[in-house]
Formats: C-alpha cells, structure tokens, sequence
C-alpha cells in the first residue's frame, strides 16, 4: 500500500482561494509544473525561496509515493520588461554589455542556476524545457488562438484580446482583478499602442532590426511572448489539464492569469487543477529583487562576503531558515535569523546523531506513533513545514531526555523513531548532515582546518601578517573561505 493511499493530502488554491483534498487526475502520478527563471543574471535568494518551496513539495509527493512528473522550463527568451509594451529583452541587454552571445548569457546563468540549486540539495525536475527549443508549439498555439477568435494581428505582432475573451470567459479569476477596473486604471495608456486594449498582451513580436534572437513565422521574424512559453511548454509534456501549476506570488498576474486565458481560449478547459504561489523573501522588509539590488546571492551568503552577513551559512542552514517558514507566508532574511537557523539545525541534527545509540527499555515514555501521525499531518497540511520542523524538535527533546536517562523508549519506538526522523529530515525537507561528523572524512578535514584557524590567529597575534595572509588566500584558493566575524574565525566550503 502506498503512503498516499494513507493519508489525505490539503493543498492551498490560489484559484478556489481554500485548501483542497489533493485528488490528481491519473491515479497515483502526478504532474507538476513550475515556472523557472528568466536566465539573464545570477538567481538570487528570493528565487531560491520559490525554487525550494516547489522542491519541498515534488519530495513531499514523491515520499507520499506519487510517480511525479515535474517540469521546470528555463525562460532564455521573450521575457520582455514592461511586460513587452516598450520593454526590451534582459537576456539581449546582457548580451550587449557583457559582449557575449545571448545563448552565452543563457548558458552561464543556467549553469550558475544548477550550481545552486544542487548546492541546495535540491532535486533536478523531470524535464526542463527551455523556451527557445519549442517555437513551433508556440506558434502553433498562437494559430490556434487566432483560429477560436481571440488572437489578432498587428503589424506582424499578434496579440490576445483579452475584453473578446472576456465575452464568453472570466479573466482575472486567479488573481482576483476586474478588467472593469483594469480598465479604468490604464486608459490613458492606450493611445501609442498597437493594441486594441492595454489588457491585450503579446503573442507574438515582430522584432526590431536590432533584436537578433527571432525566428519565422507566419507573421513576422519575431519571437513569443513569455506567458505563452508557460502554455507551450506546460501542456506540451503534461498535456490539456493538469495537477499542479506554481511559481512564486509576483507572477500571479498578469503572467498566470494570461497562462489560463491562453489555455481556456484553446482547450475550451481550465488547464490546472491546483494554482500554488510561494510568497517572498524580503530584505529590510522588502522584497528580494534583481531589479533593485535589493537582494542576496547564494555564493555572497556561502562565502559570507556581503556586509549584512557576519560570517558564511551553509545552503543547507539557509534551506532549513526558509523551512522554519510556510511557504505562503513572506520571510525576512536576515543574520539573526540566520543564527538562530543554524543552531536549531545543530540540535536537531545532534539528536538525530544521538538516535544510533540510545538505550532501549521495555515501555515508551513517549508516544512514537501519534508523534509520527502529527508530522505528517503537518505536511498533509498544505506542506505546513514549521509546524513539522517543531514536531522533529519534539522528537529531539525526546531523544536527548532518553540519553540522559530522563526518559525511555522500547526497541519497536526507536525504529519507528529513526525511519521517521530519517524520512523528514534527508527525504522530505531535503537536509543534509553537514556537520564533521557526519561527512565522509569523519572530521579529518574540519580538524585540519580549525588547526590552520588557530595557526593564523597566532600569526596574526605577532604580526606575522605574511604568514596569516598566506593561510587565508592559499585556504581560498582550494575553494575554502576564512570569515573572521564577532565570535572568532568561521569558515565555508565552495
Ligand atoms: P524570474 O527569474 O524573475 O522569472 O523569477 C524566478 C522565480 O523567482 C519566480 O517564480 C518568481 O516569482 C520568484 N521570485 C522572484 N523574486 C522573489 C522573492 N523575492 N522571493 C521569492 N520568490 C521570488
Ligand atoms: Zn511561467
């Protein structure tokens, strides 16, 4: 019997605005597809918060014992800003100034994307398309589109027409807007643009002289618009209707209203069962963009170079941090929180390491199975991640009052206790044991390394400062950092 067939699993439509009895289309596989990033600069930590919000629930679903079909495109073209009135093409801007190919900027920040996310210990999806490898689906969806009555062209760019599709559909029912009060809001705009209404949104572009990634079409040399890459790329390999669509908050609208528009306009069917949005994490209380600068990178937060952080956090730290929060509700980075992260993740991985040799008694002083039943209610919760990290403290304290004798646990209890520890901690939240002990070298290297630590200090306490540089840049240059902060020297490893 498979674990699903156990348990009921809630999750939070965005569409419906409840949670839902989980419930896929095809018996015991589900399909999952989420929107991947716009490969133009370095992901930053915000869209890792997203990228492991879904990473958390494809290992949820896959532990539940789903066949899970999880696909995450790379969008490596057609992402204009302005949402493609005036914008132009971050991945072409790119190009310009770092002087490389666009598929050079694309190619250099998928490969920093997976370096990342592989840092997180977070899985690869099933298929990750990418949009410049399905212009012919995109095309032919545009046809489609202009075929049912909702499509027109203009000037060799095609647009949607979105108070048309409105006649007969409801759109902005994700994302709770009236076009009524679009409407309102936006007349003023409509003057200089090719649309018939500012809601209408790009199709197809025709592209200018200067913009060189473009392909032929029935219209023009141009290139999609990034909402219809989703479609193209989502019903391709998960078909017309599928289980799970998600992506972070901010793309809500217009991105997956249009996504929803361009599918029912098509399909005639709503595409997606279960709309999922993770929130965002924030920075000085405000959210983590790239626009702005007002963001962390990954590798800024590995290595501790960045004057916000006193000294570097492991991914798996920064992972567990984003943990301790639901995904629906937005998150403040900041170093405190960090701390307090790092050291609820020590306890929690030194109990689970006092669980190999614990003293067994006849009777349990603790309750094992109902224990067990809160975590996965927890999850079955809308993937209620603090709630189950706050049960695996539980266990903690359980674990440690067994080794100081406070508490007892039977033979039958610990096992049951290990394999559910073991399931949460390494399967469904994706952790790993990062401390000396638990690597392979059993602490060999954090020795070496704590000896040059202290080394270095002594250097440095008599002005050795050639012998302390050389310790800190040679260390770097094998890929370990030295950050000296507030209780003495830390160090990472890239
Ligand atoms: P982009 O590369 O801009 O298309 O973004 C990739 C993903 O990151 C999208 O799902 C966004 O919703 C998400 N995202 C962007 N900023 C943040 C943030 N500050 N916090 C969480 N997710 C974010
Ligand atoms: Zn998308």
């Amino acid at each position: 019997m498979k674990l699903y067939e156990q348990q009921e699993l809630f999750i939070y439509n965005s569409l419906s605005k409840k949670k839902e009895k989980f419930t896929p289309i095809h018996d015991g596989a589900v399909g999952m597809y989420v929107c991947g990033p716009t490969v133009y600069s370095n992901v930053h930590m915000g869209n890792c918060r997203t990228f492991l919000s879904f990473d958390l629930v494809y290992r949820y679903l896959k532990h539940l014992g789903f066949k899970v079909r999880y696909v995450r495109n790379i969008t490596d073209a057609g992402h204009l800003e302005n949402d493609g009135e005036s914008g132009e093409d971050p991945i072409l801007r790119k190009a310009r100034i770092e002087q490389l190919e666009p598929m050079e900027v694309v190619q250099k920040y998928s490969v920093d994307f997976h370096n990342v996310m592989s840092r997180f210990n977070a899985f690869p999806p099933s298929i990750e398309p990418t949009a410049t490898g399905h212009i012919i689906e995109q095309i032919r969806i545009v046809e489609k589109i202009i075929e049912e009555g909702y499509g027109y062209e203009k000037n060799g760019s095609v647009y949607f027409d979105v108070l048309k599709f409105n006649e007969d559909n409801e759109y902005g029912k994700l994302s709770g807007r009236q076009l009524e009060e679009m409407i309102t809001n936006t007349r003023e705009l409509a003057a200089q643009s090719e649309k018939k209404n500012p809601q209408d949104f790009a199709l197809w572009k025709k592209a200018e002289p200067q913009h060189i990634m473009r392909w032929p079409s029935p219209w023009s040399d141009g290139f999609p618009g990034w909402h219809l890459e989703c479609t193209a790329m989502s019903t391709k390999y998960l078909g017309n209707k599928f289980d799970i669509h998600g992506g972070g908050m901010d793309l809500k609208f217009p991105h997956h209203e249009c996504e929803i528009a361009q599918a029912e306009a098509c399909n005639h069917e709503s595409p997606v069962n279960y709309w999922m949005h993770a929130n965002m994490l924030t920075l000085n209380g405000k959210k983590m963009a790239k626009s702005t600068g007002n963001n962390i990178l990954p590798n800024e937060l590995f290595s501790g170079e960045n004057d916000v952080l006193s000294k570097a956090f492991s991914p798996i730290v920064a992972k567990f941090f984003m943990y301790q929060a639901h995904y629906r509700s937005i998150l403040d980075f900041s170093n405190d929180a960090l701390e307090a992260s790092e050291k609820g993740y020590n306890r929690l991985m030194d109990a689970y390491r006092n669980l190999r040799n614990l003293p067994t008694a006849s009777e349990s002083t603790f309750d094992v199975a109902a224990w067990r039943k809160s975590c996965y209610d927890a999850m079955n919760d809308d993937f209620n991640s603090p709630i189950l990290i706050a049960q695996l403290f539980e266990a903690a304290k359980h674990v440690n009052a067994v080794k100081e004798g406070k508490a007892t646990i039977s033979e039958a209890d610990l096992e049951l206790l290990k394999a559910t520890m073991h399931g949460f901690i390494f399967d469904v939240l994706g952790l790993l044991d990062i401390s000396s002990e638990g690597n392979n070298d059993s602490g060999k290297l954090s020795g070496a390394i704590e000896l040059l630590i202290d080394l270095r200090n002594k250097a440095r306490a008599n002005k050795d400062f050639e012998t302390s540089d050389k310790i800190r840049d040679e260390l770097k240059e094998v890929g370990i950092q030295l950050k000296d902060g507030k209780e003495g020297t830390t160090y990472s490893l890239s």
